[in-house]
């Protein structure tokens, strides 16, 4: 997991605004069941004992954008001064005059219901801009809302250059990559639920992970009727039928067997009080509903789970909200929690089962977010947790890169980055960002060194497949999960030497944005398109390929690097600098818009030494430096990284 957590950013003195999820249960204005809230707490009192004033902001329930007093935060608020014996300040509208200064060290604010502002679901910007001035530092420890892109998940990322997962979020993530990156085998997924259309993703992305899958509750009756089985009145949702049929196939590739239910406990209506019925196989007879599951499926299900090592368990095996037909889910629950292996359960009503078996702690994680937790079995990247590595163009900062190429062993380079974290420390803010890109080798120890300070490493290059039979390349995914934070693409070295063309550099900053990661893409032209004044049509060829079906730049740096000032000691003058800086401001204006345009960053490369920088730097359109030869030198780094 890339995301940083809490533990890595420095709190003392400053302000925090954190996303929780506190749509807890209120009944009559009480609160009937305050999980959520505790879920935050050892988030809330790390940030408040680290020495900073903390803003709290929720939903709860859906008051579509309207001021409605069924959903205010107030008893929130209470409870939440209960649970931390501290004052809970509680703030109702975003204008109040006490949210435009600093908040007092030690300050606990909750604000009234952010569903309350229309623009909240909407992720307008406005209300994105104005959440991101009341803090300097961004946490996200909604999980549970983490699959919606909103203003306050979302959104206001792009407004604080500092963000990180709250303790929950950081659980929750853990626990869903470890049972699905390396999981201990065999790994058996129990998927209930009553309807197939909600869950494909899921089926589809877990056949690829899992060793045995069970499909129970209302699911199976779609898959049977795909079988040409006997299903009765029970649930079957016809227009998935041939979907049904490829995952069966699917399965079947892969050599992963499916369980479906082996006998079911039938009604002939979804009622308490009626007669109840078990069959003696899948099949269900005319005029009657499966409801749950039956003995001898119960049996099965049992040793499965017992052989298993790990279980991702996910909806109910009945129609758990009528009774009887909660027993099948309940007795799994009960099994799961003698069973050896570990289980993730996630989703409404696997967790009320578990809850009331009152049987919690024998379960590794119970997930806290519904569906949050059904998008990551789906293998689909949360929109609130991708932002939480979303790079944020700050234009008043230079960015200086150091681009080593085939330079530095890690040990090299884990003594430069301790170097420059200690010159940072001993001296004020530098103005400028720092970034690093190391070989291949060296990106882990670089990576772990700079976690919790204000260096980012990114990977020189990357190719755009994400896995299969490519010798000697590496994945963007790979390279994401190594804790990466940029690509640099489209160097003119890779260009010339490895011929790279502006197609493949296209596919490559596709790839970087579908992962979320950040990417500086480089163009220039040659000393002999230059002497034949193509400098401009060069930049523009470039641009445009490269860039071909890019709509969203929020993630995107680009140098400008004559490929005659690379490594010659020639460097551009920065009149002839700024020139193609500003038409490719002009161009990112015609493609982007203004706003694009203004917000992202332009570096110069070729030639940057601690004696020109500062003449380049000044130019209106550099907003940084990419640096070779000048950047193996720690002295000579710090001097560009302390230009000013
Ligand atoms: C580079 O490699 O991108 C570069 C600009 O190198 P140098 O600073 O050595 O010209």
């Amino acid at each position: 997991m890339a995301t940083l957590s809490l533990r890595d950013l420095n709190l003392s003195g400053r302000q925090v605004f954190m996303r929780v999820d506190f749509n807890v249960p209120i009944k009559n204005g009480k609160i009937t069941d305050d999980t959520r809230i505790k879920a935050a707490l050892p988030s809330i009192t790390y940030i408040l004992e680290e020495g900073a004033s903390l803003i709290l902001c929720s939903h709860l329930g859906r008051p579509k954008g309207d001021n409605n007093s069924e959903f205010t935060l107030k008893p929130v608020a209470i409870n939440l001064q209960e649970l931390t014996g501290k004052t809970v300040l509680f703030v109702e509208n975003l204008d109040d005059p006490i949210l435009k200064k600093p908040l007092p060290q030690g300050t606990l604010c909750l604000l009234e219901n952010i569903r309350f502002d229309k623009g909240e679901e909407k992720n307008y910007d406005i209300l994105s801009e104005k959440l991101g001035k009341l803090g300097d530092i961004y946490v996200n420890d909604a999980f549970g809302t983490a699959h919606r892109a909103h203003s306050s998940t979302e959104g206001t990322t792009r407004f604080f250059s500092r963000k990180a997962a709250g303790f929950l979020m950081e659980k929750e993530l853990l626990a869903f990559s470890q049972i699905l990156s390396s999981p201990s085998r065999p790994l058996l997924a129990i998927i209930g639920g009553a309807k197939i259309s909600t869950k494909i993703g899921v089926l589809y992305n877990l056949l690829d992970k899992v060793d045995s899958m069970i499909i129970a509750g209302g699911m199976p009756f779609t898959f049977f009727k795909a079988m040409g089985k006997e299903i009765g009145n029970s649930l079957c949702e016809d227009d998935f039928i041939e979907e049904a049929r490829k995952i069966l196939d699917k399965a079947n590739e892969k050599g992963i067997k499916i369980y479906f239910p082996v006998d079911h406990v039938i009604s002939q209506k979804l009622e308490p009080g009626l007669e109840i019925k078990t069959t003696n196989n899948e099949n269900v007879p005319e005029g009657y509903i499966g409801l749950d599951i039956g003995p001898e499926t119960l049996k099965l299900y049992a040793e499965l789970i017992n052989s298993s090592k790990t279980i991702i368990w996910n909806g109910p095996l009945g129609a758990f909200e009528t009774k009887p037909f909660d027993e099948g889910t309940m007795a799994i629950c009960r099994i799961i929690a003698k069973a050896k292996g570990i289980c993730v359960a996630g989703g409404g009503d696997t967790v009320s089962a578990i809850n009331q078996s009152n049987l919690e702690k024998a379960f590794y994680h119970i997930s806290t977010g519904g569906g949050a937790s059904l998008e990551l079995l789906e293998g689909k990247i949360l929109p609130g947790v991708a932002a939480l590595d979303r790079y944020v163009q700050d234009r008043s900062m230079k960015l200086i890169a150091a681009n080593w190429k085939m330079n530095k062993s890690p040990c090299e380079a884990m003594e430069f980055i301790d170097e420059l974290i200690k010159k940072i420390s001993e001296t004020k803010p530098s103005g400028s960002d720092i970034l690093i890109f190391p070989t291949y080798l060296a990106l882990k120890e670089t990576i772990c060194k700079s976690r919790g300070t204000e260096i980012s490493i990114g990977a020189q290059n990357a190719y755009f497949k994400d896995s299969g039979a490519y010798t000697g390349e590496i994945s963007v995914a790979m390279l994401k999960e190594a804790g990466c934070k940029f690509i640099l693409i489209g160097h003119s070295e890779r260009r010339t030497v490895f011929r790279e063309d502006d197609e493949l550099i296209n596919e490559k900053i596709k790839a970087v944005l579908a992962n979320g990661l950040n990417l500086v893409f480089c163009l220039g032209e040659t000393l002999e398109e230059r002497k034949q004044n193509k400098t401009f049509d060069v930049i523009l060829k470039q641009f445009k390929k490269g860039l071909d079906e890019i709509t969203d730049i929020d993630r995107l740096v680009i140098a400008y690097e004559p490929v005659w000032a690379i490594g010659t000691g020639v460097t551009a003058t920065p009149e002839q600098a700024q020139e193609v800086h500003e038409y490719i401001r002009d161009l990112l204006l015609r493609q982007f818009g203004k706003e694009a345009a203004d917000r992202t960053r332009i570096l110069y490369g070729g030639s940057v030494t601690p004696e020109n920088v500062k003449e380049l730097m000044i130019q209106k359109d550099i907003d940084g430096a990419l640096v070779g030869g000048a950047s193996l030198e720690t002295g000579k780094y710090l001097r560009l990284v302390f230009y000013k």
